[in-house]
């Protein structure tokens, strides 16, 4: 059984990301989202082991000593981590797997899981990126100059990264994380020997 794709979605707060996955998740129910594991306070209307699961900071350094993260960082003060055993089993199954996480996390994903496709979602220009953040009634005056200023470092990382998606419009911006999956899946490198004899018999 090939393995699944290894997709990571990261982008400063405001850019897009919680829509854009909406929509894809919409689309695409083969592809999975991993859950993660966070310290972080549950927001109104989050729930346990769907939005995240939420950990003491004790509970969460537990799992980093056990070496249950596949990666993890922190992000606005609160840590973040994503569940190594689950997105594994679902890869040697054949599932492709959805990880929205930050830059830090994205960079160890890449590092340990070569093969992972980073994709960095963009807002179109930072004037549209302040008024998203500014819209969001969820959050302190504070904590909405500290998402710009981490938006500024995050958009850093964008060279790091295999793909850059603008979101000017969520339907382009689905559209061409669809054309991603889509040319990642015809990848030679994705399908293993038994596949290429299946197609071609012994002339592969
Ligand atoms: P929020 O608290 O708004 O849900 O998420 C804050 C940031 O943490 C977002 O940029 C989100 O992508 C990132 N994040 C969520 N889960 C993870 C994770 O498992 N690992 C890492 N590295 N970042 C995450």
């Amino acid at each position: 059984m090939p393995q699944g794709l290894l997709v990571v979605i990261s982008g400063p707060s405001g850019c897009g990301k919680g829509t854009v996955c909406g929509l894809l998740r919409q689309r695409h129910p083969e592809v999975v989202y991993s859950i993660s594991a966070t310290t972080r306070r549950p927001r109104p209307g989050e729930q346990e082991g769907v939005n995240y699961f939420f950990l003491t900071r004790e509970e969460f350094q537990e799992q980093v000593t056990a070496g249950g993260f596949l990666e993890w960082a922190q992000v606005y003060g609160n840590l973040y981590g994503t569940p190594r055993a689950w997105v594994e089993q679902k890869l040697a199954a054949g599932h492709d797997v959805l990880l929205e996480i930050d830059t830090q996390g994205a960079l160890q994903v890449k590092a340990s899981y070569p093969a992972g496709i980073l994709i960095f979602l963009s807002p179109p220009d930072l004037a549209e990126l302040k008024r998203r953040i500014n819209q969001r009634g969820t959050e302190s005056p504070e904590e909405k100059e500290q998402r710009l200023q981490s938006a500024r470092q995050e958009m850093a990382q964008i060279r790091n990264y295999d793909f850059l998606v603008v979101n000017d419009k969520v339907e382009k911006a689905v559209q061409k994380i669809e054309a991603i999956l889509l040319a990642e899946r015809c990848r030679v490198s994705r399908f293993d020997e038994q596949e290429l004899k299946l197609i071609w018999g012994d002339k592969a």
